[in-house]
């Protein structure tokens, strides 16, 4: 047994660290397991991909091995949020625990950051808002700005991240300033960057992970050369993030603005050189008329698979003219640019944006490589070339790993260059090589560990499919979920989220369950999309909260108190996490198969049926039965929760395919008729077992 592994044995055995960090700790076999791994991968220098069921405590099975190893750790999380959470809570806890004196540090991208030199722009009229709500956001940053010692907008939860003051008072790769700006030396960004720099253990987000893989403007590629540890927690949503950001994009709206930076760059620095306002206005125009080719097709807001060097439904001829045009525009602008960018660092800075623009133009003009997938987003005022990878397996090794896993051994020589890698999540696959997300991170060929989670699910959750039921897709179908849920949530006081695949779903079970429970209902139908996520879990928990406490079922006898059904899609389907009797139904509409008419799962189709695979069993049916196992992991969050999940689509039991589907799904209790169910939500409502 190594030292590592000793050392991290130790801190798991009784009355050892972990014991001195967490109270409450109980040692669990799996975490130990899944703890034991890591040591032995951070020693090998190897790569290790860890499945961990929910209730395994992956996140200390990890950080145990990693701080006690003695080399720089970088860990990776899917957002922000899930960042602040480790940063805030289990870290700072672990570290004194183990009583390692670590330096810690948060990195996020720079949009999490208030710019000062922005701020001031705004302070000074240059960029100042109208409206006056946008106002009012900005005076409130103001505020804070002259307290905050980090910078970082989380710091302000009243500052929803989509406001529109959020861009005046963050910066952009393209308008930050770099080191002419004027506030270089208090920058947040600089110091959240240098801080990073110096740390032992340094919190990112995947998304910074794929951002600065060509840029390097992040601050993780200095990071990742003297890292000997990196660690990806959330690790599902590996593929999606780096396919996201991995690609290239070029929209309407970014060569607008920088259309008009120029032109105020210009009349700084160059006035009455060239005939600025021509040339700034004829790219804008060019930019027009590219935009209203896809207008023209009334695709309305959607987005446009791509075909050869043309997205589908445009004419061919008048969008590579449209093109060209911009191409031209853009290249007339550069060339007296070119000439004058030793005059002024702010010229150099815009010379070099438009040279990147014009060639990520001339990329979308020629035709798509054969692994990368294009599409055209058309919105009422914009539009937005994409092109991605189909996957992150190329990336990931070139990029980031520095290897090939499949290939043979790596000389030790490089081996000891090498940091370790940790892969891990609760949802990474339904087969022993958990194909699902090594295929597509190139991580075939990595140490694969699976540890179940320790929850007695036999007795605590049961699987109900309501049979007859409406098909999914007709017009029967979403009221009869929203009927289904009613009932059920009645019986049980609320405590009921619902799941569903699609915006349109969302809204019609939301709306009848509103109209069918009416304004005098003991519950009350939270709607994804009224407020933040985190505001509509907050309203959830209350409601349950004081559910419990009335301790009486509601709609039994007359009481007033009011219980809470949450119909959500997309983000909820995952991270969501309610423990206790808050949470005791969800209910998912339909199986979560991918939109077979998005461009990106159109391609991958593609490329499978043309390598001879079947897309429905290689690509759609993974992808669902990994959905669908996210979703139903939002039932039962800890050893005492007790639930019932509801597959509204009679598929998983009458399809050939079904069986694979349940083998995802946690070894619940099958209710087989509508009177079990009944009982079982009679059984919650009582507070007994199912
Ligand atoms: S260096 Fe860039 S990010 Fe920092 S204050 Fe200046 S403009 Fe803003």
């Amino acid at each position: 047994m190594s030292a590592l592994t000793r050392a991290v044995t130790a801190a798991f055995a009784p009355a050892g660290a972990l014991y001195q960090a967490e109270p409450a700790y109980r040692p669990r076999a799996g975490q130990i397991a899944m703890a034991e791994a890591v040591a032995e991968t951070i020693e090998a220098r190897g790569v290790l991909v860890a499945e961990a069921g929910t209730g395994v405590g992956k996140t200390y099975a990890y950080l145990v091995p990693a701080l006690l190893s003695g080399q720089r750790v970088l860990v990776s999380t899917a957002t922000r949020a899930l960042q602040d959470q480790l940063f805030a809570r289990d870290l700072p806890r672990l570290v004194h625990g183990l009583g390692l004196p670590l330096r810690m540090a948060r990195l996020k991208g720079r949009s999490a950051y208030l710019c000062l030199e922005r701020l001031d722009q705004v302070r000074q009229g240059r960029t100042a808002p109208q409206d006056p709500q946008v106002l009012r956001s900005v005076a409130t940053v103001e505020r804070w700005a002259r307290t905050t010692l980090t910078g970082d907008l989380a710091e302000l939860p009243a500052l929803d991240e989509r406001s529109p003051a959020v861009p005046l008072v963050t910066s952009t790769k393209d308008n930050c300033l770099g080191s002419d700006c004027p506030r270089w030396q208090d920058c947040h960004v600089n110091q959240a960057r240098r801080q990073a720099l110096e740390a032992d253990v340094v919190v990112i987000n995947h998304h910074l992970l794929f951002a600065d893989l060509d840029v390097r403007e992040s601050g993780v590629a200095q990071l990742l050369p003297s890292t000997g540890v990196v660690v990806i927690d959330e690790a599902h949503q590996l593929n999606d993030t780096g396919v996201q950001f991995a690609g290239e994009a070029l929209s309407s709206q970014q060569l607008i603005a920088y259309a008009r930076d120029v032109l105020r760059a210009t009349q700084a620095h160059a006035r009455g050189m060239a005939d600025w306002l021509v040339l700034c206005a004829t790219v804008e125009q060019a930019v027009r008329e590219l935009r209203l080719q896809a207008e023209g097709t009334g695709a309305g807001a959607s987005r446009l698979a791509w075909q050869g060097v043309t997205p589908l439904g445009l004419d061919a001829q008048r969008w590579r003219f449209a093109l060209v045009r911009l191409g031209q525009s853009l290249r007339a602008l550069l060339t007296p640019l070119a000439a004058m960018e030793d005059m002024a660092a702010e010229l150099q800075r815009v010379y070099a944006r438009g040279a990147l623009l014009l060639s990520r133009l001339a990329g979308f003009a020629a035709s798509a490589d054969e692994d990368c997938v294009r599409w055209l987003e058309v919105g009422p005022r914009h539009l937005r070339m994409l092109a991605s990878p189909l996957n992150i397996a190329r990336v990931m090794r070139e990029r980031l790993l520095g290897r090939s896993l499949e290939a043979d051994e790596v000389p030790d020589g490089a081996k000891a260059e090498q940091a370790a890698w940790i892969f891990t999540s609760a949802t990474l696959g339904s087969d022993a090589q958990l194909s699902w997300f090594t295929e597509p991170c190139g991580l075939r060929g990595a140490r694969v560990l699976r540890v179940d989670s320790p929850f007695d699910y036999a007795h605590h959750a049961a699987l109900y499919v309501p049979q007859p039921f409406a098909v999914p897709g007709s017009a029967a179908h979403s009221p009869q979920v929203a009927q289904l849920v009613r009932e059920a949530a009645e019986r049980i006081g609320g405590r009921t989220l619902v799941l569903t695949t699609t915006l349109k779903a969302l809204n019609a079970i939301g709306e009848q369950l509103r109209q069918s429970l009416g304004l005098f209902s003991d519950l009350e139908v939270l709607v994804q999309g009224e407020g933040p996520k985190l505001a509509l879990m907050e309203r959830f928990m209350a409601a349950g909260a004081a559910a419990a406490f009335a301790s009486v079922p509601s709609g039994v006898n007359g009481s007033t108190r009011r219980g809470c059904i949450l119909v959500a899609s997309a983000t909820f389907w995952e991270g969501v996490d309610l423990p206790g009797d808050v949470l005791q139904l969800v209910v998912i509409d339909k199986l979560p198969f991918p939109p077979p008419d998005d461009p990106l799962v159109e391609a991958r189709t593609r490329r499978l049926e043309s390598v001879g695979r079947q897309a429905f069993h290689d690509y759609m049916l993974p992808e669902a039965a990994m959905a669908l196992k996210q979703g139903a992991g939002r039932l039962i969050r800890s050893e005492t929760d007790r639930g019932v999940l509801v597959v509204c689509d009679p598929r998983l039991q009458t399809m050939g395919y079904g069986a694979e589907l349940m083998a995802a799904l946690p070894p619940m209790r099958l209710l087989g008729s509508e009177d079990e169910f009944k009982n079982a939500l009679d059984a919650l409502a009582g507070g007994h077992s199912l």
